[in-house]
Parts: C-alpha cells; structure tokens; sequence
C-alpha cells in the first residue's frame, strides 16, 4: 500500500494528473487538485505512479 501526498501550493490545476488518474485525482472547485483516494493498493501503483510523474510542478508525491 502507498500512500498520495499533494500539495496544493504548489499545484497549478494542469489537470495531467486527472487526465491520467481519474478515479485517485480530480480538479475541485477551487482549481486545484483533490486527491479522491490517498490509499493506493498495490496492483494501482504504476497506474497512479505515472500520474504523479506527470504533474509538471512536482505537486504529487507518491510514499511507501
Ligand atoms: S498535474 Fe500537478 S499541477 Fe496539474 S492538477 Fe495535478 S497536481 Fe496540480
């Protein structure tokens, strides 16, 4: 199991991240995003690794 941290000063509300995880992020109403689900299992890593990779601000950061 890992864990999503995202931090909101940082993030600009791109939306890579929604783009390629939507079920674990989403923009909110505030424009920045929301983490849906800050558990990730072990068989959704890679998928939500990627997505935190994708983030061109270096917003998401994904812990063991
Ligand atoms: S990709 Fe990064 S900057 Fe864009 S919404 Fe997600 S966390 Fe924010």
């Amino acid at each position: 199991m890992s864990a999503i941290e995202a931090d909101k000063t940082v993030c600009e509300g791109i939306g890579m991240c929604e783009a390629q995880a939507d079920t674990y992020f989403q923009i909110g109403d505030d424009g920045l995003v929301e983490v849906l689900s800050d558990e990730v299992p072990d068989p959704d890593r890679a998928y939500v690794k990627a997505a935190v990779d994708s983030c061109p601000v270096s917003a998401l950061r994904l812990k063991e």
